[in-house]
């Protein structure tokens, strides 16, 4: 979609870059929205006003809480990324530090609920600025969406500016909230492009699930552009055409029209196995994070469950799950899928993850100078082993139900996993002395997502059942580049040879101890990387169900030694730029309706 020597159709041609928040392209006419402000006016109350006003800001809050659970329900529940940001935004308006100290201001100085709450985000504001984590930093903004709505409500305005689109667009604006977002598929909107924002910002989040293309982090769009202009987004590689040019207008319906024949092609391989051309049999499992998503999983055809994201049972919830609630979702997961297996990973907290959940006291972590080498994941289980064990006894529970794998993630040295397996026994020996049935046998398995598990992979393989390698960790700890800093973004390669050679290290280790060895990393649901993975040996793949097609078509059409000698091949290069050259010429020749040789 580069610039040609060709001739505007429209005004000026100019290319906008920003980052691709969510995929796909497409062209349209554009809608500028203009920011919306909430400028807080300050008002000296009365004393006896001052109950009333409390009483005006509560409403205000019921309100917001209501507006959203009212959203909530219009979205099916398989959107699960997306409600759960929905949820937290629920579960945000009851806060202390938001709403409760909003009051405390209101009493204290006997002013108006709108300044008293610009106070109020104000000392939040400050926290999160003091926070180093960029990914952190961002969560400030799900804040500010969540009091922008009560400062709607306050101002006793409804500020639907999404209403009334009759004709579809692409939305522009200073930024949209996830709910602008969820609603965006409900109206007229094709895609939105904004001037804040980042690939793990919740308005992101949600837009990749809803399959809403967007770009984000372009600077004063809504100054260079003007309602009625006509855009290429391009969501793939965050560029925006702006008065696209003919010939990027006619690359873009070739594009469009290929992409469609594409995805209705996809669809027949839902249905078929997932082996090669040769007989080589792999998995292709789903990653999920709730278990309204399961129906993704086999809607697409997942062979089971390479990934549950337990962590989402935690924190989306107003308490600290119970072992009999976590028991009911682990076996209501486990029955679906049976026999297929679904692999649950325990609680995977800390580091990028939730740090700044706001709602759930018992959980929250303390802010930490460098949280994704603290205290996260497994060590925070071992650390708080109530809730570790409540987790263990409730996947035990379960385990009856089917085929349960249970994955450990970080484990970073055998020592630690002795500890784990220790405390998985005493929790075994518990149940059997209160005679509650369990599979002795459970499948117990590891992430391998730190360095040292990789050089210490031959010995780990000989105490657990499987290993699963997660590259988005992996990556990050060995090249030393944080995966939510955009600063280094560009550094963050998956195809450095480091990365790869710790793969098949890997897979060599698990397969001399006789055990299988999958990934759930990003990588694994990537069309370019797919078939390079399958020729470093993985056994199973485990990616976003809507991924599984693909990656099948992909296999189905390979041949396995071919596979194993481009593994070979991709070993033998000493950087990742010379990965990405090697494959950006053998792809295409050896796979031409997938990578597009026309
Ligand atoms: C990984 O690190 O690759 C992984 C799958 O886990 P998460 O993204 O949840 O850290
Ligand atoms: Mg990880």
């Amino acid at each position: 979609m580069e610039n040609r020597e060709d001739h505007p159709v429209y005004g000026e041609p100019q290319t906008l870059y920003g980052l691709s928040a969510s995929p796909g392209i497409i062209s349209a006419r554009i809608l500028v929205l203009k920011r919306r402000t909430h400028r807080a006016a300050w008002r000296q109350l009365p004393a006896e006003e001052v109950e009333q006003e409390v009483l005006r800001f509560r409403n205000a809050v019921v309100k917001a809480e209501s507006e959203l659970r009212q959203l909530r329900k219009t979205f099916a529940d398989d959107l699960a990324d997306a409600l759960s940001i929905i949820d937290s935004h629920i579960l945000m308006l009851k806060d202390q530090m938001i709403i409760d100290r909003t009051v405390e201001i209101i009493r204290e100085k006997e002013i108006n609920a709108e300044w008293a709450l610009a106070k109020a985000l104000g000392r939040i504001k400050k926290k999160f600025d003091a926070i180093a984590d960029p990914y952190i930093k961002q969560r400030y903004a799900d804040v500010k969406y969540v009091a922008d709505r009560v400062f709607g409500l306050l101002a006793g305005r409804e500020d639907d500016f999404l209403a009334n689109i009759h004709a579809p667009v692409i939305v522009v604006g200073h930024d949209f909230s996830p709910e602008d977002t969820l609603r965006m598929q409900k109206e007229n909107i094709l895609g939105f492009l904004t001037e804040v924002g980042g690939m793990t910002s919740h308005t992101a989040i949600v837009a990749r699930s809803l399959a809403i293309p967007a770009v984000v982090g372009l600077e004063n769009v809504t100054q260079s552009c003007a309602t009625g202009d006509r855009v290429i987004l391009d969501g793939f590689s965050g560029r925006v055409y702006l008065n696209p040019t003919r010939n990027q207008l006619e690359q873009y319906r070739e594009y469009d029209r290929q992409h469609r024949t594409f995805s209705e092609d996809l669809a027949l391989y839902i249905h078929l196995n997932s082996e090669t051309l040769d007989g080589h049999k792999v998995c292709l499992a789903g990653n999920i994070e709730r278990i309204e998503e399961v129906q993704s999983v086999l809607r697409y055809g997942a062979e089971g469950i390479g990934l549950f994201r337990s962590e989402f049972d935690f924190f989306n919830r107003d308490h600290v799950p119970s072992e009999e609630q976590l028991t009911d979702i682990y076996s209501e997961l486990i029955t679906t899928l049976s026999p297929m297996p679904v692999t649950i990973r325990t609680l995977d907290v800390g580091g990028d993850k939730f740090t700044s959940h706001l709602a759930d006291s018992s959980l929250r972590l303390d802010l930490e100078r460098n949280p994704a080498l603290g205290l996260r994941s497994i060590r925070y289980s071992l650390r708080e082993p109530a809730l570790f064990r409540i987790q263990l006894r409730a996947l035990l529970r379960a385990s009856v139900y089917g085929r349960l794998r249970i994955l450990l993630p970080m484990i970073s040295s055998l020592s630690e996993l002795h500890r784990v397996k220790g405390i998985l026994k005493t929790m075994m020996q518990q149940l059997a002395h209160e005679n509650v049935p369990f599979n002795p046998e459970v499948e117990v398995g590891i992430m391998i997502e730190v360095p040292s598990a990789v050089v210490m992979a031959d010995t780990l393989a000989s105490e657990v059942d499987f290993f699963s390698i997660g590259t988005n960790d992996l990556i990050q700890y060995s090249l030393a580049i944080d995966r939510n800093n955009q600063y280094v973004a560009h550094m963050y390669e998956p195809f450095h040879p480091a990365v790869l050679r710790m793969i098949k290290q890997t897979v060599d280790a698990g397969h001399s101890r006789g055990i299988e060895v999958s990934m759930c990393g990003e990588m694994a649901g990537d069309v370019v990387s797919a078939p390079v993975l399958l020729g470093l040996g993985l056994d199973e793949l485990s990616m976003r169900p809507s991924a599984v097609p693909h990656v099948r078509r992909i296999l189905r059409g390979s041949d396995y030694r071919q596979l194993v000698e481009l593994g070979h091949a991709v070993l033998g290069c000493t950087d990742g730029g010379e990965v990405r050259n090697f494959l950006t010429r053998y792809l295409p020749a050896r796979y031409p309706e997938e990578f597009g040789c026309q």
